[in-house]
């Protein structure tokens, strides 16, 4: 669960150019995880089928990218590993480029072929033995996103290891909320919010006008709101490990994975990043768990557009330097 909650701040319904226009929502169970459509319509029966289009997009973008699912073009490529390339979509093979391209941004801190050590860590929230060095040193030795191969011109993805994997936990659900969005403003919805597990794309103004807001929660104290942002047109995604996390000799580990040690990350439980889409927000605030505070801010600050806040293990607050918090608990 992100530690996020959005708040319609104003009156659901206002008349505009005499049509009512409503504010219609539904909470829904998808990805293993779940969503909340808001949409702003003068027809309440028309938005719910748009809410009903937007699952099934959401379906559509889960059967590509799950690594679940058997027979996804992910599971496929996760197979063919060290044998062949395979053919997939321009859709796959684009968000691969794109994943790379984060890779590259973040210096490896994003690596969707993580993966490859995924099976070594259960996040259950439990103590548990860690594996031996040598097991670590091999599954490491497959990660790297540079090793990926990507011909353009086939539409293939090759990797060329066996064992490599590639994953889109980190990344999926916020660019499922992106595509819903889009397709949403495509079908002409003027304003709404689509909440992918606490990955929020947020487009227009509430009825009256108002901006969105969110509402930022410390995991360290949950029943309190520390800080309200308005959402003018952008996306705001949550990293949390407060629920899946696992303890070595007391200590507790998050449930994202350096991708340089193959070991989980430490010392932060949360991060919020806003940015104008919600596919970059999701992968870079995986890759502020793996930078820490000190070096994920002074990343954060080098980069237009986007702001994050970080808290660490010791509850403490910190912030890039565009965004300023009301009141720190
Ligand atoms: P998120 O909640 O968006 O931070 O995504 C966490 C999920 O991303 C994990 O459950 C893994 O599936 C995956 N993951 C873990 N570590 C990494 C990493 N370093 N790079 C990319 N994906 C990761
Ligand atoms: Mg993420």
């Amino acid at each position: 669960m992100k530690q996020i909650c959005i708040l319609l701040v104003t009156t659901f319904l206002l008349i505009t150019n005499g049509y009512a226009q409503e504010v219609v929502q539904r909470k829904f169970q998808k990805m293993g995880s779940s969503f909340e459509i808001t949409l702003v319509h003068e027809n309440p029966i028309r938005a719910e089928k748009l809410i009903d289009e937007s699952i099934a997009e959401i379906d559509r973008i889960e059967r590509l990218i799950s690594s679940w699912d058997q027979d996804s073009q992910t599971s496929l490529v996760n197979k063919m590993a060290g044998s062949r390339a395979q053919v997939v979509s321009k859709e796959l093979f684009d968000l691969i480029k794109r994943a790379n391209a984060i890779a590259r941004l973040t210096d490896g801190a994003f690596d969707i072929s993580y993966a490859s050590v995924d099976k070594l860590w259960s996040f259950t929230g439990e103590e548990m033995q860690s594996p031996s060095a040598a097991v670590i040193k091999t599954s490491v030795a497959k990660i790297g996103f540079q090793k990926i191969v990507l011909d353009e011109e086939k539409q293939t993805v090759f990797l060329p290891e066996k064992g490599m994997k590639i994953g889109f936990g980190a990344i999926g659900k916020g660019y499922a909320a992106d595509r819903v969005k889009a397709m949403l403003q495509q079908k002409g919805v003027k304003a709404g919010i689509v909440n992918a597990s606490g990955d929020m794309s947020a487009w227009g103004t509430q009825p009256d006008g108002s901006p969105w807001q969110v509402g930022l929660v410390n995991p360290l104290n949950k029943n309190k709101v520390f800080s309200w942002f308005p959402l003018n047109d952008t996306a705001v995604v949550t990293s949390g490990d407060y629920e899946r996390y696992l303890l070595m000799n007391g200590k507790r580990y998050g449930h994202i994975i350096n991708p340089k040690t193959g070991y989980p990350s430490q010392g932060v439980v949360s991060c919020t990043v806003f940015a104008p889409k919600a596919e970059l927000a999701d992968a870079l605030a995986t890759a502020l768990f793996v930078m820490g505070t000190e070096t994920g801010i002074n990343f954060i600050d080098q980069l237009p557009s986007v702001e994050a806040l970080m808290i660490n293990d010791s509850g403490n607050i910190i912030t890039s330097k565009n965004i300023a918090v009301d009141e720190i608990n």
